[in-house]
């Protein structure tokens, strides 16, 4: 009954134009098709409207509202997209939608770190919403006070969102870090490999036989990091996981595999791939986790026609 009244009430006095609302006068029927392709969204109907996506409503009579999407649009997209809900990441994680804002959306920027430097490098540059690897959250409960309190509050004066994607990005057959970084390398027959948490997170297969040299020398080039080089010889089976993943070098050993390749790693890793005959390199944290970010952006801009830009901060790690 109430519901009703509400409803009633609503239709009664059309909404004003949202942000960047402009009228149409005629009544919206059926669904559009755009470049893009058309979403719907209970009684929404999605579509690019010149470079931005907006919603179109048919609430009011007569004519259509359209506003920008806004970020719980996105978030919505994006967890559906990377699978946030059934890949099992660390607990210290928190994927999705971590700082909401409240403005519709033009400008994604994309960042392998939610640092200070990025997030003002997302303001000044005139983002509504940052995507990252690494969020503001890690760890569990943390007061917001410090540095914490910094990133935040600076996200919120600027109305900034933030959604983070850590392992579901890294394992994303199409658009994650190491799909990205196999490409790189030209990994052929790529498959699965590296256990973490009952999950292959990795991709292993065959590039061009080489020495391990000229191929560290190749990944060095693609990603422009220095990458340190474990080993000899030749490699022709490779077995890859981006960030900080030296541990899974003795899943390499065992596979048999010429070579692995990870971020980083721990020192007792040396030894355990020397002695296991396996090539190890150690690419960087920060360049093996550059590639996910930039794919999804990408995909963004296909998608919905946002702007993205990549706010590159590199640790150098
Ligand atoms: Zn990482």
């Amino acid at each position: 009954m109430l519901r009703q009244a509400q409803h009633d009430a609503e239709e009664e006095s059309p909404r004003p134009p949202l942000q960047g609302g402009v009228n149409f006068h005629r009544r919206f029927a059926g669904p559009l098709l755009f470049k893009e392709g058309l979403g719907v969204v209970d009684d929404f109907f999605l579509f690019s409207f010149r470079f931005y996506p907006v919603i179109l409503s048919k609430d009011v009579p007569g004519s259509a509202i359209i506003r920008l999407m806004d970020i719980i649009q996105i978030a919505h997209y994006l967890d559906q997209l990377l699978d946030i809900e059934n890949i099992k990441d660390s607990p210290r994680a928190v994927n999705g939608l971590q700082v909401q804002n409240a403005m519709g959306i033009r400008k994604v920027g994309l960042a392998v770190d939610a640092c200070q430097a990025t997030i003002e490098m997302a303001i000044e540059r005139d983002c509504q919403m940052m995507f990252v690897h690494h969020g503001v959250f890690w760890g569990g409960l943390q007061p917001v006070r410090g540095p914490h309190y910094d990133k935040l509050s600076a996200m919120m004066q600027a109305n900034l969102g933030l959604y983070s994607a850590h392992l579901p990005l890294d394992m994303h057959p199409v658009l994650g870090n190491n799909r990205a970084l196999a490409d790189k390398i030209g990994l052929e027959h790529a498959e699965v490999f590296g256990e973490y948490e009952g999950q292959l997170i990795g991709l292993k297969g065959k590039v061009k036989r080489q020495s391990a040299k000229q191929l560290g020398a190749l990944l060095g080039e693609k990603l422009g990091a220095a990458v340190k080089v474990i080993g000899d010889g030749d490699v022709e089976s490779v077995g890859l996981v981006s960030g900080g993943a030296g541990d899974i070098v003795g899943q390499a050993v065992k596979e048999g595999l010429d070579c692995y390749i990870t971020g980083e790693g721990e020192n007792h890793q040396y030894h355990e791939a020397i002695e296991g005959g396996c090539v190890l390199m150690f690419a960087g944290h920060y360049a093996t986790e550059t590639g996910g970010v930039q794919a999804v952006g990408k995909h963004l801009e296909q998608q919905f026609g946002l702007e993205t830009e990549f706010l590159h901060y590199p640790t150098g790690l």
